[in-house]
């Protein structure tokens, strides 16, 4: 679906993403992960062509990725950005709305895909009309999962979907996460850095250091055959319980 070829970006002396070849597949999850600063952001925001590459090339569903055409292609992947980018100024209808509006869907058409996604992120229907202020950062999480999937995305760009919730809310909402992605069969590109989410929730995984591709591979391949000793060490920097076994860095 996304067809990545030596792609490089670099702001100023900082190489963000370095001669990245990268093929997602369709219909499928594929995750991002690597440590704070590796470029991960940088990669989704090539993607879908918010960022244009210094060289290389991007293609989504065979056609390429320039600034001419990517604002129309960005209609056929829903993004959410790191922070979640709900507008603090609108409701949460008003920002699940907000391209429909834009492209002129009326208003019946809108309430009744915003009332489809509702239920599918299990968020209750009178939540929409609060801003995100009033609303839980789980819900706030539920909100720009909506606003993306508003449109009907070939693909789903997340990037760190549930970086900033609380433990028990974090591990329902990956639970929900994958049961979405099953019922929706869409191809999605999750970005986080917890390599037991990205084992979780990815059927591929893409792991990426200092804006290098090191490995790509289903978990078992990274967990059982790591392609070196950043990623073992990647795989393995998880604290353990009293009891559990573990093994640690
Ligand atoms: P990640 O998402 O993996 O944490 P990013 O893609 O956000 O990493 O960043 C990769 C590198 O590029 C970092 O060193 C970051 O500081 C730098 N970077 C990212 N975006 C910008 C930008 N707009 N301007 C300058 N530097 C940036
Ligand atoms: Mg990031």
């Amino acid at each position: 679906m996304f067809e990545l070829a030596a792609v490089s970006r670099s702001y100023g002396p900082v190489s963000a993403v370095s001669g990245v070849t990268l093929t997602v597949a369709r219909g499928r999850t594929t995750v991002l992960i690597g440590p704070s600063g590796c470029g991960k952001s940088t990669l989704l925001r090539l993607m879908n062509g918010l960022e244009p590459p210094d060289t290389g090339a991007v293609a989504f569903d065979g056609e390429a990725v320039t600034p001419g055409t990517a604002p129309g292609l960005r209609r056929r992947m829903g993004y959410v950005i790191q922070e979640g980018g709900l507008f603090p100024h609108l409701t949460a209808a008003g920002n699940v709305a907000l391209m429909a509006r834009w492209l002129g869907w009326d208003a019946a058409r809108i309430g009744a895909r915003a009332g489809e996604l509702a239920a599918l992120v299990q968020l209750p229907e009178d939540t929409l009309s609060r801003y995100p202020a009033q609303l839980s950062g789980g819900q706030r999480q539920r909100v720009g999962l909506m606003r993306a999937l508003m449109l009907d995305p070939d693909a789903l760009l997340l990037d760190e979907p549930l970086g900033a919730l609380d433990p028990i809310i974090r591990f329902e909402l990956q639970d929900e996460l994958k049961a979405i992605f099953a019922r929706l069969g869409k191809t999605v590109v999750l970005v986080t850095h917890d390599i037991a989410e990205a084992c979780f929730l990815g059927e591929e995984i893409v792991l990426m250091r200092d804006g290098r591709l090191v490995q790509q591979g289903p978990p078992r391949a990274l967990i059982e055959d790591p392609a070196d000793a950043f990623v073992r060490r990647f795989v393995a920097a998880r604290r353990t319980l009293p009891g559990e076994a573990g093994t640690g860095p």
